[in-house]
């Protein structure tokens, strides 16, 4: 089976996209909580809080949650090919962390800017930020061609449009060969 990892802006819908994996098998396993772990033995204590601390400490705790990661054999990986920090897009996976996790398939899961600007706006459980959605899917779709090419996985993109979460589930059945 290997390691599959999925990727895809805040509000784009990829963990309910995702979910319908557990029915094929694969253990889904969230990059975010499992830094979300490390960080709140340093006093974090908001996940949204993450992407604004300084760069460095957010490598520190992505390298802790990609070694942890790395140790739990197949899984699915709900991730991000880019995070949105005040300084700029930070890789999601950079050079460590994909050699860490060694991906056969990278899946970014998109949708039109106005359908996940819409999706952010009925969520209030999170913080997210008020970003340029068409931008920041265009940079992830560079960040995970980078990110591909180091270990040769396959990159597919998986398309989440408005009650049409079903042709996603579909889509994403293909790309998992089940
Ligand atoms: P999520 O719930 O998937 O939006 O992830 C919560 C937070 O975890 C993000 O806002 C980032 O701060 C962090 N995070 C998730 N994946 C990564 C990653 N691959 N590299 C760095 N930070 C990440
Ligand atoms: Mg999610």
């Amino acid at each position: 089976m290997g390691v599959v990892i999925v990727t895809g802006v805040p509000g784009v819908g990829k963990s309910t996209v995702m979910n319908a994996a557990k029915d094929y098998g694969y253990k889904i396993v969230n990059f975010g909580s499992t830094m979300f772990e490390e960080a709140q033995k340093e006093g974090v204590d908001n996940r949204d809080e993450m992407r604004k601390l300084p760069v460095e400490k957010q490598q520190d705790l992505q390298k802790q949650a990609g070694d942890r990661i790395s140790k739990m054999g197949d899984v699915v990986v709900d991730t991000h090919a880019s995070i949105l920090t005040p300084s700029g897009f930070m890789p999601g996976l950079p050079e460590w962390t994909i050699r860490a996790l060694n991906p056969n398939i990278i899946v970014l899961v998109e949708a039109t800017a106005q359908e996940i600007a819409g999706r952010r706006s009925k969520d209030p459980s999170r913080l997210r930020d008020a970003d340029d959605i068409d931008m920041h899917q265009k940079v992830n779709r560079d960040y995970a061609a980078t990110a591909a090419s180091i270990v040769g996985a396959t990159v597919s993109i998986v398309e989440n449009h408005d009650d049409e979460v079903d042709i996603a589930v579909e889509q994403f059945r293909k790309v998992l060969n089940k």
